[in-house]
């Protein structure tokens, strides 16, 4: 339920509507707009005399809200959420590139890459350390020492770092990563939300392989139910009948989710496409259809990368992508 307030309505009368919300096991929300002031009902309103709230003074009116997400719900909070990684702003306008390896795999490896992200201009920097593998066989990343090394990099560049978690008990050594990876594996690992819920970390939070916007909207929701709002959504392509690329890229959820949610929408043409050449027009197409951000692997030398090589652009066409996407983006829809 959202209850939307007049109109220079008055302070204590608010804050009385406020109290007596939360005497009825209601967790309200306010959120306070330039147009709008919303308060978002959190909780079981089914026992609650909507027609009594509608009479107050200080209210304009009273709507149910349908959808089982409610604090990711742009309803309750119209603005765009601008989610702050350590200085550099995703979202409200906003735009990002995080560029950088799929694995963290040496130092000289990942400086390399890191400079020349940034010099093509790159505003944050991407690598795994912890690396989700289909075969246990296949390089499963650096672990702790990859974390130490993605440091490293952004003391030299200035680069926040994005990285991926792959198990709660690893929280303590993301510590002093500026944004959490929520893995598209991971996306209904709510145990893992739960606790990221905690945290005021950025998440940046890929939809599953075969997950609907709905459910991506309710991972979203278990963080923020934590009191985590600082939530990148990323579209990382899904599975479909299609096999000539890894993925298929769902470009809708640009538009879509930027009507459902205020959460910033991040697009990985990476991960969606699986080929390097498909990644430069997706990156485009992402940029101008408005998406705020998007996370590109980079590699300095693809052929002999420990992972995702195929889809991994070289330092000169991540250069060139960036050049084409900088031209893009003063033409972004706008949309919401
Ligand atoms: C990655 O970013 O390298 C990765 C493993 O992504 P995803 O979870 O989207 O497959
Ligand atoms: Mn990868």
């Amino acid at each position: 339920m959202i209850i939307i307030v007049k109109n220079h309505a008055d302070k204590g009368q608010l804050d009385t509507l406020l109290q007596w919300l939360k005497g009825q096991g209601i967790q309200p929300n306010l959120s306070v707009g330039t147009q709008q002031t919303i308060v978002g009902c959190i909780g079981d309103v089914s026992h609650v005399d909507i027609d009594l709230i509608r009479a107050l003074d200080v209210v304009e009116s009273v709507q149910r809200i349908q959808e089982p997400y409610k604090n990711v719900n742009r309803k309750f909070h119209p603005a765009d959420t601008v989610v702050d990684c350590s200085g550099v702003k995703v979202g409200g306008g906003a735009f990002q590139v995080m560029a950088g390896p799929c694995a963290v795999e040496d130092e000289e490896q990942l400086l390399t890459i890191a400079r020349a992200v940034k010099a093509a201009g790159a505003t944050m920097l991407r690598g795994g350390a912890f690396k989700p593998r289909t075969s246990p066989y296949s390089f499963q990343g650096l672990g702790a020492e990859g974390i130490k090394l993605l440091l490293k990099a952004r003391q030299e560049t200035g680069l926040p770092i994005v990285t991926e978690i792959m198990n709660v008990q690893h929280l303590p050594l993301f510590e002093d990563v500026d944004v959490i990876q929520v893995g598209a594996r991971n996306m209904q690992n709510f145990e893992l939300l739960k606790e990221l819920g905690h945290s005021r970390k950025p998440i940046l939070l890929k939809r599953g392989l075969a997950n609907t916007l709905q459910e991506l909207l309710m991972s979203a929701e278990y963080i923020m139910a934590g009191g985590n709002s600082n939530i990148m959504l990323c579209e990382r392509g899904i599975r479909t009948f299609e096999t000539s690329t890894r993925n298929t890229l769902d470009l809708n959820v640009v538009p879509l989710l930027h009507r459902l949610s205020h959460l910033p929408v991040v697009i990985d043409p990476s991960h969606a496409t699986g080929h390097a050449w498909l990644v430069p027009p997706c990156a485009a197409a992402a940029t101008a259809i408005g998406a705020d951000a998007l996370i590109i692997e980079v590699h300095n030398d693809p052929p002999h990368a420990m992972s995702d090589g195929v889809q991994s652009l070289t330092l000169a066409q991540f250069a060139t992508t960036m050049a084409h996407v900088r031209q893009l983006r003063p033409l972004a829809c706008h949309d919401r």
